[in-house]
């Protein structure tokens, strides 16, 4: 018989859901997105008891009042979805606090346990906890469990089926009031409707939350009649405002005494604590976060690990040692200072993906059509792809090792102060640095922040950091030696700092255009330092790679068919072309110089094969010196003026990145917020590349150009920024 029973676990974000979920479900969970928003929504079955308890870790909330996506999800899975029972999981820590939430889910008719999780500190420090007599005077049963050491989960979930059997009605904490009998009319109205749930619309009408206010216009009238007689002393007519208090002063009344605290003399600091004060230290902590971070790109991206070579000069020359470091790379060379794990690990999967494309050229008949579209074309793109996935997956275990000790929350308080100048938040910074080393898993990343628009923001500033990929197209033109004397490390200088400037302007237009000066509240607390739990890290790192695999290697798979079909068929369809200046690709670059005319490089005999290389770039950034290179520029043909070679560059850094950061914008974001940004990528980098290439060609005096040019676009930039800051300086004065 199918008498499976589903379970949602409800609580605050860090309440220690995902950590109970990951227990109970062990390797059984399936993470997808719920319906139309990008929420994770993790699904796991727990089979210790004869039943199966399907189990659903919905999103982090602080309330069932509707303004984030997440509390949208939670509130409609528990409303309309109708789970057998919730799990409501408490952080016994901060019990007051989480109890805000348990006042709203328990007007809903539906079976409630509470699972009282983190009791592990509750002992450690000493205090006090009376499951007992919070059990009975919420009316639903109390487990004391720790997600951390797995104790009291059996217990739980036994609770869990039982309760799961019964039916519960809904009521309200909310005291004899005048409010009260508001609730009840409007209630008896929504009885009168046919609503499920009647108790709970009622109050959120009362409150005048939106959903409800849209779904339900014709009680809208009750409220506000009430409204115009009634005035309370303290929030005057704001019923959401009334309703929170009198949640809270229920909760104060009835649980401060739950929960007795061990009495703690001032000079005893917690050891969570004692670590706080080295790293939030109001001088320190943001250099110290620099160099963590550093270490963290270090170990991912350095070719030369702790600068042996650099500074110490440090070669290898021993060939069976470098094939080890460099996955069977030796050259004859001798090997530059040792590989990071990120670049060993890259050149090992290169060896690998490289020996799987030579066995199949070697398998397939030579040169027909099918050897082609599955060496250059399927196995290329997946080769791409692949090649990423070490430093993909280092970067997130090194993210996930940070997150999960609790230093991570820390980073995102600190620099909350200076980002809110930008009208980002501190969770900004993480996906901002990432952006550095490969926008894929720095779009991801962005999935951190809650706020959508907050959120659509960073991800449409991604491309002004320049990412490791696009690297080499600055080193191929700060090489050219139709700029001769210009000095190169000055051209790449400029590309990442004119990034950064972007980014910077960027926001701050955006906060004044928008002038939307909401930034997602910092309601965070800090939970306590712990060492990582490997379970977590390794969840959360296996969770990325196949969101990374699936998202980016679908789109991958299907973009490198579509560009090896057209660089290897000319119109008539017909195979077999060598001469790729014949092929679709390339009369489609023609048209497209067309388009790209007013930028400048795309100017002259060679025009359509930048065009052709800039679109190709869409594979992958590194593709844009391979194509020029095939197309046969190079340092020596490139005929660059420094203007052009600007307006080049800032369009590349700019653009629509490669297809799988494409394709992971495409996963954060709903369909139109995604088709704004591909928009927003192209137009940003037209305009850019265009006015570098038209403000530099008036004073094309070869050398100077790009200096000068630079040196304009930069006071404009820093002048624009005084402004926009001072405007908004006003704008806030004014409005206070
Ligand atoms: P979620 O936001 O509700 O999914 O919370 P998480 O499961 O991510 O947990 C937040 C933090 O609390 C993590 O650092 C967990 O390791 C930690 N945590 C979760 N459960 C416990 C527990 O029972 N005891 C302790 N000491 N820490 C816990
Ligand atoms: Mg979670």
């Amino acid at each position: 018989m199918e008498n499976k029973i589903t379970a949602a676990l409800l609580g605050n974000p860090n309440s220690g859901k995902t950590t109970l979920f990951n227990s109970l479900t062990g390797l059984t969970a399936h993470v997808g997105n719920w319906p139309g928003v990008t929420v994770d929504k993790k699904e796991g079955v727990y089979k210790k008891l004869d039943t199966p308890i399907h189990l659903i870790d919905l999103p982090g909330i602080y309330s069932l009042s509707p303004y984030t996506p997440e509390e949208i999800v939670s509130r409609n899975y528990i409303l309309d979805e109708k789970p057998d029972v919730v799990i409501n999981v408490i952080d016994a820590t901060n019990l007051e606090r989480n109890l805000y939430l348990t006042t709203q889910l328990l007007e809903i008719n539906v079976p409630v346990v509470l699972a009282l999780n983190m009791t592990d500190l509750i002992i450690k420090n000493g205090d006090k906890l009376d499951a007992k007599t919070l059990s009975k005077r919420l009316g639903v049963p109390v487990v004391e469990i720790s997600a951390l050491k797995s104790t009291g989960l059996d217990e739980l979930m036994e609770a869990a089926l039982k309760a799961s059997k019964q039916t519960r009605q809904g009521y309200t904490v909310i005291e004899e009031s005048d409010i009260l009998h508001l609730i009840h009319d409007v209630q008896i109205a929504f009885k009168g409707k046919g609503v499920d749930n009647p108790l709970f619309h009622a109050i959120k009408l009362v409150e005048l939350d939106k959903i409800e206010v849209e779904m339900h216009p014709d009680l809208v009238n009750m409220v506000e009649e009430f409204k115009k007689t009634f005035k309370d002393d303290t929030f005057q007519d704001d019923f959401e405002a009334i309703v929170a208090d009198k949640r809270y002063s229920y909760i104060s009344k009835n649980y401060s005494n739950v929960l007795i605290k061990e009495e703690k003399t001032n000079k005893v600091l917690s050891k969570s604590d004692k670590i706080d004060r080295v790293m939030t230290h109001k001088i320190w902590a943001i250099p110290l976060f620099i160099v963590i971070m550093f270490f963290v790109f270090h170990l991912t991206f350095a070719e030369d690990l702790f600068f042996l070579n650099r500074l110490f000069h440090v070669e290898f020359t021993n060939e069976v040692f470098i094939n080890i470091c460099t996955g069977m790379g030796y050259d004859g060379e001798p090997l530059a200072g040792l590989p990071s794990p990120g670049i060993f690990l890259q050149n090992w999967m290169g060896f690998l993906t490289g020996s799987v494309i030579d066995g199949f050229r070697s398998f397939m008949p030579e040169g027909t059509w099918y050897t082609s579209l599955v060496c250059d074309g399927l196995l290329t793109g997946l080769d791409a792809v692949l090649s990423f996935v070490p430093q993909v997956m280092i970067l997130f275990f090194f993210i996930a090792v940070l997150e999960d000790s609790g230093y991570m929350s820390r980073v995102a308080f600190i620099l909350d102060r200076v980002f809110r100048k930008l009208g980002l938040s501190g969770k900004a910074f993480i996906p901002m640095l990432t952006g550095f080393g490969c926008s894929v898993p720095a779009i991801m990343a962005s999935r951190t922040i809650e706020d959508r628009k907050e959120r659509n923001k960073i991800i449409r500033l991604m491309t002004c950091f320049s990412c490791g990929a696009k690297a080499p197209i600055w080193a191929l033109i700060a090489g050219v030696g139709a700029l001769a004397g210009f000095a190169g490390d000055t051209f790449v200088f400029t590309i990442y700092l004119g990034g950064i400037l972007a980014a910077i302007l960027y926001a701050l237009l955006m906060r004044v255009i928008s002038k939307d000066d909401y930034v997602s509240p910092f309601i965070m607390e800090l939970p306590l330092y712990h060492r990582p739990q490997m379970k977590n890290v390794g969840a959360y790192v296996w969770e990325k790679f196949k969101h990374y695999l699936t998202k980016a290697a679908t789109i991958i798979a299907a973009s490198t068919i579509v560009i090896w079909f057209l660089s290897n068929f000319n119109w008539n369809l017909s195979l077999g072309l060598v001469d790729i200046e014949d092929s679709i690709l390339a009369s489609l670059g023609k048209g497209l110089a067309y388009l790209y005319y007013p930028l400048g490089w795309a100017q002259g005999d060679d025009g359509w094969k930048y065009s052709v290389a800039v679109i190709t770039g869409l594979i992958a950034k590194e593709q844009v010196v391979d194509s020029m290179a095939v197309l046969g520029l190079n340092e020596e043909t490139i005929m660059f003026t420094a203007s052009q070679a600007y307006a080049f560059a800032f369009y590349n850094l700019f653009t629509i990145p490669c297809f799988a950061a494409v394709g992971a914008a495409f996963g954060e974001q709903n369909r139109k917020e995604f088709w704004i940004t591909l928009l927003w990528w192209f137009l940003m980098s037209y305009a850019a590349s265009g006015i570098i290439f038209g403000v530099g060609r008036l004073f094309e005096i070869a050398l100077w150009a790009g200096i000068v040019l630079m040196a304009v676009v930069l006071a404009l930039i820093v002048a624009a920024t005084i402004y926009v800051i001072r405007r908004h300086k006003k704008y806030v004065l004014e409005n206070e």
